[in-house]
């Protein structure tokens, strides 16, 4: 109950309140030879209902930052307070219900289950997050699907679609228990420039529907369509818009 009031509160913030923020958050991995600094003391806000973009170049730390953001993995220091409440006090099984219910997450390579239709990828993710009644789920599965522009798919599986129907699918799976934050690694990122634009503009359009949209993306064009923005190279932030963040001059990253 407590989560499903949480979860109403943090949909609800005003548009460009504080949503999350991440402070002087540092992610290392250490092995016999060497620490190596994936993520350096990176500090930032995310406001509700924007569209916030993630850009930096490969192996700047975009995913790991995001793993952070979604508790699929865990800062070495600093916080990550989400609506108010810090991640780091949950137990593994507390963010997993957490996570259910408060973030969707699309992923550049769609990642659909091959051998469901469209409608039932976003059924299973209704099942697994277990907020909804089994009554409701096959309205709130064609509504997702509508929502994306694919509402006349659903039978069909995901090699009877297009890459960016596919997408359209994972978006609507993402949907489905209607989490305030919706999360997206590269989601264009296979997408010819077409179709990338076609799906860019319908996931924002969804910050209309009271949705926070996280992206990464690599590309500038892309990055430049957000409301509020980060960039990182190896790990740190070189450059920000509306984010409330420290950030690191460019040369002391090279040196
Ligand atoms: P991006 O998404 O921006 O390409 P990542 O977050 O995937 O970057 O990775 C950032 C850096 O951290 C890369 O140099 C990567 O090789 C390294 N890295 C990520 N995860 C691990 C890991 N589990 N062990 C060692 N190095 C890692
Ligand atoms: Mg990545």
């Amino acid at each position: 109950m407590a989560q499903t009031t949480a979860s109403k509160q943090s949909a609800t913030l005003p548009p460009g309140s504080p949503l999350i923020r991440v402070e002087h958050l540092s992610r290392t991995i250490a092995n016999r030879a060497q620490r190596t600094v994936i993520l350096d003391n990176v500090t930032f806000t995310i406001p509700a209902q924007s569209l916030f973009a993630i850009n930096g170049p490969s192996g700047s730390g975009k995913s790991t930052l995001l793993n952070m953001l979604t508790g699929i993995d865990r800062p070495t220091s600093g916080r990550v307070i989400f609506a108010g409440q810090e991640l780091r006090d949950r137990s593994e099984n507390a963010l997993a219900r957490w996570r259910g219910r408060h973030v969707g997450i699309i992923f550049q390579f769609f990642q659909l289950v091959p051998t469901l239709t469209a409608r039932e990828n976003v059924l299973l993710a209704l099942e697994l997050g277990g907020g909804m009644p089994r009554s409701a789920w096959r309205k709130r599965a064609q509504d997702c699907l509508e929502i994306v522009g694919i509402g006349s798919f659903g039978n069909r599986l995901p090699s009877e679609l297009s890459g960016g129907q596919q997408q359209r699918v994972a978006v609507a799976r993402a949907l489905a228990n209607d989490p305030p934050v919706l999360i997206a690694d590269e989601p264009t990122g296979n997408l010819d420039s077409h179709t990338t634009h076609a799906v860019f503009d319908m996931l924002a359009g969804l910050t209309q529907r009271g949705k926070t949209i996280v992206y990464v993306t690599h590309e500038r064009e892309l990055a430049g369509r957000a409301g509020s923005r980060i960039e990182l190279l190896d790990g740190r932030i070189v450059g920000q818009q509306n984010a409330d963040a420290a950030t690191t001059h460019v040369a002391e990253v090279e040196r």
